[in-house]
């Protein structure tokens, strides 16, 4: 039998919840199938961890994971912390020597849950983002002078490489490749930002030369958000920096009924390091330890990481244990307007996991 394994991170706030949930439900999944298992190592990383030892992870913490299999992250975030403290502490602290580069968000209206906008359906409202999760706006690059004079200036920089804009292209339009509409938008800002950006738009171009039956067009970010309102029948697959990503894939979650159910995948598609999965809410700190935080996102975040190992199938029966519970208004928490708790979600997940006769 196939052991996979996996290195659970569960971080701060709801994170703990919402992961515990999640592990519970891919071992009921590994029972279920006979033909895997899951060999699960906890790492208390995060905010408490920071507030004992100064750091949000060991020196050697990287060490202790890359070897795994998978990486199944909850959230990172105090309220006694700034933010890009924990961000780049532990987070990105990963990703990024993990080389993830590709970060996949998929968006559609489960069944069961009501989109904010009108009548949408699940078959009008399913979008793959994918973000380049590397460099761009969120390079790091940068600097502050001056601090504490009425001189103090400050920089990000956004960088963007030849090889990071190809590679993130290229992953795009494969991923739209496989999709049933192989359609793909490509979000930019090229009006506006005429360096970085217009480099992006031509290298689109040059990719989009490998992938002739996709069918592809060039948005601007700021008409992307009212497309996404406005027609969102005509979105399949959307690659975008960094930062536009980031904010666009909020919209999405939002527009899908809930930030507790969106996923995302931080993933090394070459596999020279451990990809990482986690649902894209932070750590909530006012519904923490209340045992109402939607587990969904992190259930649908392990279908990704299933797909990802090769259990394609296992993650299709999670899919599907998740739409049916979903479909039930009683299994929805209070973030869908229902009254149902954590524990309760989870159990339903297991159970229709434990009665599929597929
Ligand atoms: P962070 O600073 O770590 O990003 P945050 O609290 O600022 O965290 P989010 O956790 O992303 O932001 O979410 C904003 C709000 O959405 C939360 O305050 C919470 O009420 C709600 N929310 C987010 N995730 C969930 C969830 N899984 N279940 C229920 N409600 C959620």
């Amino acid at each position: 039998m196939k052991t996979y394994t996996v290195a659970a991170i569960p971080g701060d706030g709801i994170g703990t919840e919402v992961i515990s949930a999640g592990i519970e439900v891919l071992q009921a999944l590994a029972k279920r199938d006979g033909r895997f298992a899951f060999k699960v190592d906890h790492f208390d990383w995060g905010g408490e961890y920071y507030k004992k030892h100064g750091r949000m992870m060991p020196v050697n913490g990287r060490d202790l994971i890359k070897k795994h299999d998978a990486i199944l992250f909850g959230s990172a975030g105090h309220p006694d912390i700034s933010d890009h403290i924990t961000l780049w502490g532990l987070r990105l602290a990963i990703c990024q020597p993990f080389d993830q580069y590709a970060n996949v968000r998929p968006t559609r209206v489960l069944p069961g849950i009501t989109s904010p906008l009108r009548s949408v359906t699940d078959k009008e409202l399913d979008w793959v983002i994918v973000r380049e999760n590397s460099e761009g706006e969120y390079a790091g690059v940068g600097g502050r002078v001056h601090q504490g004079s009425p001189l103090e200036a400050a920089t990000d920089v956004a960088m963007f490489t030849r090889p990071g804009v190809e590679r993130i292209m290229r992953f795009a339009f494969r991923l739209a490749q496989s999709r049933p509409r192989k359609l793909l938008t490509v979000v930019t800002k090229s009006n506006a930002q005429r360096h970085a950006m217009v480099m992006w738009d031509e290298i689109a171009v040059e990719i989009a030369r490998e992938f002739p039956d996709v069918t592809w067009d060039k948005m601007l970010v700021d008409a992307m958000t009212m497309r996404m309102v406005i027609k969102p029948q005509s979105i399949d697959t959307v690659v975008a920096t960094n930062l536009h990503a980031d904010i666009l894939s909020d919209l999405a979650a939002a527009l899908a009924g809930s930030l507790g159910i969106a996923p995302t995948a931080n993933l090394n598609p070459e596999r020279a390091f451990p990809s990482m999965f986690e649902p894209i809410h932070g750590s909530a700190f006012d519904i923490m330890g209340k045992g109402i935080a939607n587990p969904v996102g992190t259930f649908w975040s392990a279908v990704m990481m299933l797909d990802h190992l090769g259990e394609a199938a296992a993650g299709a029966r999670l899919m599907r244990a998740i739409e049916r519970v979903t479909a039930d208004k009683r299994c929805h928490t209070p973030d869908l307007g229902g009254t149902a708790r954590t524990a309760d979600v989870t159990a339903a997940v297991v159970a229709a996991i434990e009665g599929a006769n597929d």
